[in-house]
């Protein structure tokens, strides 16, 4: 059979070593890098993805030395005694034929404590501690220390090193007119600011072998002011390639840059344009990266000449045999990142273990186990939302008889309001990946049928699993029943016609989402790189320093105010990594948002509030409520009334501060134990 992705399915030859296809393991940290005692599950995480297919993994970022630490007592090798545990994974990973390189990572400025150090003395914006300058000596050391991380790489095993050149971290400090303003060997022209990676790279190299893979993270769009110009990123792809680099992978924008590189809304392959560019002007491999998730992207971009090897890592945590899926033909299988962030990257800034929203089994691989069961049991799932479905899907791989019904046409629940959100539109995966996986799993599945308490006692389920979800919450609001006064489902559903002035009531995750549809009116910049590229001022053509313009706005659909009561910043329990992105991208578009807000009444003129005791009238033609929600578990009573084991799961059991992150965990959970 010919292969569906014959070039991402190729092997790498390097000469002393052939990487199984062209699937790199991007470097995430999950958090289990930081504690000796949780390496096993490292191992058990790696090991799953290294059985999964991948070709190269790398880790996440471990400091040289103690000044490089992301924050106090972090992921750190610099002493032999730190050795044995990686051992484990890199054993765990060989065992597959997979590869596996530990990334070098010094934070520089970004280091969370007061002993951090740079080029310069300059304060991050994104990190209260100022660093203080290394000094030429500070400079060597610090070169000594990638060398003797490599060698001690090298005898825990890993197949190399990626060292850690982009994202604002230290290298890129030294290699950026933004931080170094030094005026010695390692400051000023772009060679003298190349200089500290260059002799990294030659430093490790003498000390790890000729037989050892050397990455290099070069930053090749900064994204913010005082970053590299293109000619300054060839000159330092250059140059790092003679000093002995043996794959070169792309780094986009710096922590502290204000253009998202990541989030969902980020169209597909976003920023693999100077990946394509550099592959020009050097003989090594590289290595595209951002929103690669499918094999179909993966497949265009090895194609049509962009890279010579992809880099995904987030794709991986989400499903963690996506090539294997891939190769065996099975595309449709896979269990797609919807880059999110919510369980992965919020998790990590919140010095929590990262995990996965559509895999909760990703960094728990030891622990949360779907194991065959011993007793089948029948079961009924109600609801076929995100919680439903991934009950139903691990219960019947596990060996249970799961029949699921579902009220609507549809699987999905609310996943079907929310894939209808400009930049939403990775939702529509989950939904095809649950389709698939409800018949592979052997899943009953019944559509247009409303459960109710007698008709399950009477087909006699051993257990029943509400998985009903919510009823959006009706405020008390005087004048609620009036005309203009719409639910958000019926706007998302395109059941009424919104007008041109629109107040939302309620600033949680949906009324953003609402606002962003408002404001766009069905037109998408996440289907539109170009017009995204404009909206973010992304210099695609890299004319500009740091691939940096001004932006340019179209004019909202709409006019928007979003409002809530609470009396503080709107969007404050948005996701750590996301919530800036949304805000930011409402503020372009003009929305008005209003804290401290006191709803009056609702009538013919629009909407009456008090805000600061001050009342106003927002004369709007359509006041859209997206005011929380309330759990569905109408049926739990008479279940349990006819002694029938009943189990609440996703919005069913809680709706205040439900996400399909917590529902899906639940759900999992659950299905572990049943
Ligand atoms: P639901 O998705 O509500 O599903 C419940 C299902 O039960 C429905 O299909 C319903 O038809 C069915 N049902 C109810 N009663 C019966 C009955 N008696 N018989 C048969 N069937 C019945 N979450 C995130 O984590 N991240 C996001 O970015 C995000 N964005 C969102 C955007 C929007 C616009 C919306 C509306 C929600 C968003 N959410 C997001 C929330 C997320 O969709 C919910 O947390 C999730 O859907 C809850 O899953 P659930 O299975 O518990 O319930
Ligand atoms: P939510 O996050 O609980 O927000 C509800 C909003 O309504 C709040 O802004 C609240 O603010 C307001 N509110 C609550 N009671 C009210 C009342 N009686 N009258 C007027 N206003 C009231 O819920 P949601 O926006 O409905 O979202 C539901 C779930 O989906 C959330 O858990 C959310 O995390 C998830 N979701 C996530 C995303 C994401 O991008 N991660 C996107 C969409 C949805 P005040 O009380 O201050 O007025
Ligand atoms: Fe992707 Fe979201 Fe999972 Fe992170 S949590 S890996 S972004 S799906």
């Amino acid at each position: 059979m010919t292969s569906p992705y014959p070039h991402l399915l190729q092997p790498l030859d390097l000469g002393y070593t052939t990487l199984r296809n062209r699937v790199l393991m991007g470097s995430m940290h999950t958090g289990l890098e930081d504690k000796a005692k949780d390496f096993d599950k490292l191992a058990a995480y790696f090991e799953e993805r290294s059985k999964g297919g991948v070709g190269l993994m790398v880790t996440g970022g471990f400091a040289p030395n103690w000044q490089g630490w992301l924050s106090p007592f972090g992921s750190k090798l610099s002493s032999r005694r730190e050795v044995p545990r990686h051992l484990q994974v890199t054993e765990a990973v060989h065992r597959h034929g997979g590869k596996i390189a530990l990334q070098l990572l010094h934070a520089g400025r970004y280091s969370y404590h007061p002993l951090s150090v740079s080029a310069s003395a300059h304060k991050s914006p994104i990190n209260p501690f100022k660093p203080s300058a290394l000094s030429g000596w500070g400079v060597r050391r610090t070169i000594s220390a990638y060398a003797r991380a490599a060698e001690l790489a090298r005898k825990a095993g890993y197949d190399g090193v990626e060292i850690m050149g982009s994202e604002g971290y230290l290298i890129n400090q030294f290699t950026c007119q933004r931080v170094n303003r030094r005026d010695d060997e390692w400051g000023g022209s772009i060679e003298n600011r190349c200089r500290f990676p260059v002799e990294i790279i030659k430093a490790v190299r003498q000390a790890a072998g000729k037989d050892f893979i050397i990455i290099y993270r070069l930053s090749m769009a900064d994204l913010v002011e005082g970053g590299n110009t293109w000619d300054e990123v060839v000159y330092q792809a250059k140059a790092v390639e003679d000093a002995g680099v043996t794959l070169l992978n792309t780094g986009i924008g710096w922590h502290e840059a204000r253009v998202p590189t990541i989030v969902t809304s980020v169209p597909r392959a976003a920023f693999v344009f100077p990946t394509r560019k550099i592959r020009g002007e050097v003989k090594i491999p590289v290595i595209a990266t951002n929103r690669i998730n499918t094999p179909e992207v993966a497949e265009e971009l090895l194609g049509n000449g962009t890279c010579d090897m992809v880099s995904m890592a987030r794709p991986l945590l989400a499903d963690p045999a996506f090539v294997n899926k891939a190769a065996a033909g099975k595309a449709q299988e896979i269990n797609t990142c919807i880059a999110c962030n919510q369980a992965c990257l919020d998790h990590v800034f919140s010095l929590k273990r990262a995990s996965c929203l559509v895999n909760p089994l990703a960094c728990y691989e030891t622990e949360l186990v779907m194991a065959p069961t011993a007793k089948a049991k029948k079961l009924a799932v109600v609801g076929a939302g995100p919680a439903g479905l991934a009950f139903a899907t691990y219960a019947a791989e596990r060996g249970h008889a799961v029949t699921l019904i579902d009220q609507a046409s549809e699987i999905g629940g609310q996943f079907n309001l929310a894939k209808q959100v400009p930049g939403k539109e990775e939702f529509h995966e989950t939904l095809r990946y649950f389709a698939v996986k409800l018949r592979t799993a052997g899943v009953t599945l019944r559509l247009n049928t409303a459960a109710s308490a007698e008709s399950l006692k009477a087909e006699g389920f051993d257990e029943v699993v509400l998985a009903t979800g919510i009823s959006p919450r009706k405020p008390g609001i005087p004048g609620i029943d009036h005309p203009k006064a719409v639910s958000y489902v019926d706007v998302l559903k395109g059941r009424v016609k919104v007008g041109g002035k629109v107040a939302v009531i309620g600033a949680g995750g949906i009324g953003f989402d609402v606002s962003e549809f408002l404001v766009h009116e069905g037109n998408s910049p996440t289907l539109h790189p170009e017009h995204w590229y404009k909206e973010w001022g992304v210099d695609a053509s890299l004319s500009a320093t740091g691939a940096l313009v001004e932006k340019q706005l179209s004019a909202p659909a709409r006019e928007v105010y979003l409002l809530q009561r609470k009396d503080e910043a709107l969007g404050k329990q948005l996701g750590k990594t996301s919530g800036w992105v949304h805000r930011a991208a409402l503020k372009d578009k003009q929305v008005r948002m209003i804290g401290g807000v006191e709803y009056e009444r609702i009538d013919d003129a629009g909407l009456h509030i008090k805000v600061k005791e001050q009342p106003r009238t927002l004369e709007v033609d359509h006041i859209v409520i997206c005011a929380g929600q309330e759990p569905l578990r109408a049926l739990q009573a008479p279940l349990q009334a006819a002694g029938i084991t009943t189990h609440l799961i996703g919005g069913a059991h809680t709706a205040g501060e439900l996400d399909a992150k917590r529902a899906i965990r639940q759900a999992a959970e659950l299905a572990s134990t049943i």
